[in-house]
């Protein structure tokens, strides 16, 4: 071991064994957005010797502004973020190995992703794909931590199947599409990107060297605009639990669990959740007027962002036109509608 990590090792929590443990641990980033791409500098320059980043999007300017890994270079090159936080995680650290995926996440690969990992970090930016890591980390017994950040507030809890209560203990049902605010729709400072990040990489750090008496057991809550911080104990998992005392894993069922999404005519693809639900069309048009062009009647509300045209329907289905690329269109959807 070279002098890289001495700092680290010093530090007596951790140490030298400690320091052994990260080399030999493998993490899974689902998302390498703002929260992912701080997630994986953080790890990588702590010594975790594998992670495997999957992402489906692209390096866009907008991303610039809190997106600490990426560069003008990348966003210029529309490179993928997987690969682009690959190239510049090899300069911070080329002693750890990166496996980086440009893939959506689903219910047909999650399992695989999870299942040779010993931790699985939330860099998501959606409920949708949070169900399903949950699902599937509850299932195989794996610890994920949930994290996640909009305009000045981000909140983080660390799951640990059958020891805390798991996403779907505390969220029972996934909140309705077009009800949440987004980055793209309601702004993010970079600020609170870090904050999540910080308990959530301190966290990871914990777990993957032994450290578990010092997790924080809570559901944390922040607000670093208004200075407002909350810890919320959590207790036992809940008995009545879908997921972690029913065993009933229904986001990793395509039918039951998934949002949608087949290509419908040319250079359009049809998002649809998996439940009826009702959208709240007016709200959505008031968050999306400042972003594009936004026409609006009673059965829908049509928004135009670039060479992309999203038609949403007030069951909360929704028509994307200018891509035939099923992984874009969820991606629209997850931002500018939010699931
Ligand atoms: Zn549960």
């Amino acid at each position: 071991m070279n002098e890289r990590y001495s700092r680290q090792i010093l530090f007596r929590e951790i140490g030298r064994a400690g320091q052994e443990k990260l080399l030999n641990s493998r993490v899974l980033l689902v998302g390498c957005g703002a929260l992912g791409a701080s997630h994986a500098e953080i790890l990588a320059r702590a010594g975790v010797g594998f992670l495997r980043i999957v992402d489906r999007d692209f390096v866009e300017f907008t991303n610039l502004q809190r997106q600490t890994l990426y560069s003008e270079a990348d966003a210029l090159n529309r490179l993928p973020k997987a690969i682009a936080a690959k190239n510049r995680l090899a300069e911070i650290n080329s002693e750890i190995s990166v496996e980086a995926l440009v893939a959506d996440v689903n219910h047909s690969n999650i399992e695989s992703l999870v299942g040779d990992v010993d931790l699985v970090l939330d860099g998501t930016d959606n409920f949708q794909i949070r169900y399903l890591i949950n699902d599937a980390c509850v299932k195989l017994g794996k610890t994920w931590i949930y994290g996640a950040a909009v305009s000045s507030y981000g909140t983080t809890m660390t799951i640990f199947p059958e020891k805390t209560p798991c996403l779907r203990c505390i969220f029972e049902d996934m909140p309705a599409a077009g009800s949440a605010p987004t980055c793209d729709t309601a702004g993010v400072i970079q600020p609170i990107i870090s904050s999540v990040s910080a308990i959530q990489t301190t966290e990871a750090l914990k777990i993957l060297t032994g450290n578990l008496e010092k997790l924080h057991r809570s559901l944390i809550q922040i607000d670093v605009w208004n200075s407002d911080w909350r810890k919320i104990k959590l207790g036992k998992p809940n008995e009545d639990c879908e997921t972690c005392a029913r065993a009933n894993f229904e986001f990793l069922d395509a039918e039951s669990g998934e949002f949608s999404a087949v290509l419908c005519g040319r250079n359009a693809v049809q998002i649809a959740p998996p439940k009826p639900t009702k959208i709240d069309l007016a709200n959505l048009a008031e968050r999306l007027k400042s972003l594009g062009e936004v026409k609006q009647n009673e059965y829908l509300v049509r928004f135009t962002a670039g060479e992309n045209e999203l038609t949403v329907f007030a069951d909360a289905r929704a028509i994307i036109r200018g891509t035939d690329d099923i992984s874009v269109a969820r991606s629209l959807y997850a931002k500018f509608v939010g699931v």
